[in-house]
């Protein structure tokens, strides 16, 4: 069974990230320190 991936993007400074299903509760941003609720699913 292939692993989904997934992006995520800032909405504030634009930074992506990629991870195995959802972004953890907790993660804030490391470029503008902006938490969770900050980044949108990028459909790609
Ligand atoms: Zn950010």
């Amino acid at each position: 069974m292939p692993e989904e991936k997934k992006v995520y993007r800032c909405e504030i400074c634009g930074y992506e990230v990629e991870v195995e299903g959802e972004l953890p509760e907790d993660f804030v941003c490391p470029l503008c320190g902006a938490d969770r609720e900050s980044f949108k699913e990028v459909k790609k």
